[in-house]
């Protein structure tokens, strides 16, 4: 089998793009490295029918920069990377494709981490780890962290305790309205431990089963997809889409918190000033959903059991400073994310020099 590696270009302040290319196992694949300045990087493998490569390209270096921001917030030792395969993940997988995949991360000697994202299973990344060490979010094993949805849950709940004492005076959830935006893997922890909190649930799926199992098991109120945004409640979590908070569903939202797991929810970056407009405090998604890269670099780093946990309770007084700094400069969180992101790297290049 010919497995070609190719460095390509990449937009400027990346460090690596790699194109690979296994023409008889079926892999067309592209590896960004954004940042090492933190450590080696770390992020996700992505499956997706990209329409060119030229989308391919776009997509991964977007993705490799929010892991570097997403992995330096979480305080993680690693930098940013992401890697998408073209193809259909319907019906283009096939062992050879992910065991070419992982030779070519094996290829760079451990300046990547790879693991599941959109697209791949834990199958398909066991196949990937027969040919590199490098690929993690494994079952099973000594260190393999497995499923991170739970670490995910457990971060965003956290992280909205804090904001409630900020924006309510208490970190206590008991009759606060939270809505639940889907229940998935994520969500549906997340609403466990909202019950468990004594909060008063609304939920919202479109999938039947997950909502009347939360009717059932935990007192929750069905709200319709498309009624969301007229409900009264206190605090918003959204575990389901991106870009749910734009210019259509942001001036009728009732709530003073959002907090939720889904990726990217702000549809464009003016969102995060209408919110603040309106006097709602927004986490910043990437910070607050970081329990998952979390889990995997408790595998990565094979770290013992604390490690996780200081690391999620690291990314809630990340969003405490925050929210704090955001008052007291009259500036959004995103913003105020931003910078911090920025500071962190800026700090460990001038400790390198
Ligand atoms: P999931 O696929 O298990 O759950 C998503 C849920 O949302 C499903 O139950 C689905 O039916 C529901 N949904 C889809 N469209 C909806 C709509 N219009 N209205 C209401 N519900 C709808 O995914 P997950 O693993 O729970 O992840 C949820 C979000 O969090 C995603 O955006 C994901 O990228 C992000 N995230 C997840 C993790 C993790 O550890 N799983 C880590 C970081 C970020």
């Amino acid at each position: 089998m010919t497995l070609t590696l190719t460095d390509e270009t990449p937009a400027a302040g990346f460090e690596r793009l790699i194109r690979v290319e296994a023409p008889e196992a079926g892999l067309r694949a592209l590896i960004c490295i954004h940042s090492t300045v933190l450590g080696p990087a770390a992020g996700g493998c992505r499956m997706w029918d990209y329409p060119s490569w030229e989308a391919a390209r776009e997509d991964v270096q977007r993705l490799a920069e929010g892991m570097t921001s997403k992995n330096a917030m979480a305080d993680l030792g690693l930098g940013g990377g992401k890697s998408v395969i073209l193809g259909d993940a319907g019906k283009d997988k096939s062992p050879e494709m992910f065991r070419a995949f992982g030779q070519a991360i094996e290829a760079l000697n451990g300046r990547y981490y790879t693991a599941e994202d959109v697209g791949i299973s834990p199958d398909d990344m066991a196949q990937v780890a027969t040919e590199t060490g490098y690929a993690v979010g494994l079952e099973g094993g000594r260190y393999g962290s497995g499923d991170p949805s739970p670490f995910t849950a457990e971060g965003v709940f956290q992280c909205m305790r804090v904001g409630a004492a900020h924006v309510f005076g208490s970190d206590d959830l008991g009759g606060r309205r939270v809505l639940v935006q889907g229940l998935g893997h994520v969500g549906y922890a997340l609403a466990e431990k909202l019950h468990a909190a004594g909060a008063r649930l609304l939920v919202t799926d479109i999938n039947n089963e997950a909502l009347a199992r939360a009717v059932r098991d935990l007192g929750a109120e069905n709200i319709a997809p498309e009624a969301v945004f007229a409900q009264q409640m206190d605090i918003f979590a959204p575990c389901a889409l991106g870009a749910v908070l734009n210019d259509e569903t942001v001036p009728k939202l009732t709530a003073k918190l959002v907090c939720g797991a889904a990726n990217n929810q702000l549809a464009h970056p003016g969102i995060a000033t209408s919110l603040r407009q309106r006097g709602i405090r927004y986490l910043p998604d990437y910070v607050v959903n970081a329990g998952g890269i979390i889990s995997v670099a408790g595998e990565i780093h094979k770290a013992g059991p604390g490690y996780r946990q200081e690391r999620l309770s690291g990314i809630a007084a990340r969003i405490e400073a925050m929210l704090k700094r955001a008052d007291d400069e009259g500036r959004s969180t995103t913003e105020i994310a931003g910078d911090m992101v920025k500071e962190i790297l800026d700090a460990a290049k001038r400790n390198v020099a």
